[in-house]
């Protein structure tokens, strides 16, 4: 299985990947964690990727290309991968059907989750992740277990500014490419409104579909 998940941020792409990946037994390659990855490492593409993260603003395009084509490169990726907040651009779009189309691969869904604007930023201002076992949780609606409580993270976009700006990239940049999937016949449209295990449910039968 070849796919990708797109949404808003804060649709639940990374909750839902996380959970599908088990099942499908394939990467789950998130471009944002991968980002982060190296912010965190001080490598040079995550010092270049650092200021326009903070500010809710998209990477360019070429650098999360190269990043992106070297992953799903991989031997783990041959036999399927799971994209998870890329691609974001038509440009990043295009060079990732051309990069599939060389390796001789076909793509086999486009899964969206739609969830409306008015929760996006609730959402994201109560997200709080784990670093330690990648889990993702909210305060009110997925509250962590006590224990963990002390180590969460609340990432530096999850303010209600750096939300916002990222709603705009989204219906600016990211919602074109839609319409390119589902001229290819490969888009699902999944409600993401609802428990993380009734939007796995719906998930789970959109991939079947
Ligand atoms: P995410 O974890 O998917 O919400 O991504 C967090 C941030 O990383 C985004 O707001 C962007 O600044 C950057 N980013 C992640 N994926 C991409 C991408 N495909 N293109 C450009 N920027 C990206």
């Amino acid at each position: 299985m070849r796919m990708i998940l797109i949404g808003p941020p804060g649709a639940g792409k990374g909750t839902q990947a996380a959970r599908l990946v088990d099942q499908l037994r394939i990467p789950h390659i998130s471009s944002g964690d991968m980002l982060r990855a190296a912010v965190k490492e001080g490598t040079a593409l995550g010092v270049e990727a650092d200021g326009y993260m903070k500010a809710g603003k998209l990477v360019p395009d070429e650098v999360v290309i190269g990043m992106i084509l070297e992953r799903i490169a991989r031997p783990d990726a041959a036999g399927g991968f799971m994209l998870d907040g890329f691609p974001r651009t038509i440009p990043q779009a295009e060079a990732l059907s051309a990069a599939m189309t060389r390796a001789g691969y076909t793509l086999d869904r486009v899964v969206l989750i739609e969830v409306p604007d008015e929760l996006i930023v609730e959402r994201g201002v109560g997200r709080r992740n784990d670093p330690v076992t990648g889990r993702i949780y909210h305060l009110t609606f997925d509250p962590p277990p006590p224990e963990v409580a002390a180590r969460l993270v609340h990432r530096k976009d999850d303010t209600e500014e750096a939300i916002q700006q990222r709603l705009v990239k989204y219906h600016g940049e990211t919602a074109p490419i839609v319409p390119l999937y589902e001229a290819q016949g490969v888009l699902r449209r999944v409600d993401g409104v609802g428990t993380p295990d009734e939007v796995t449910a719906r998930l789970t039968a959109a991939l079947a579909s």
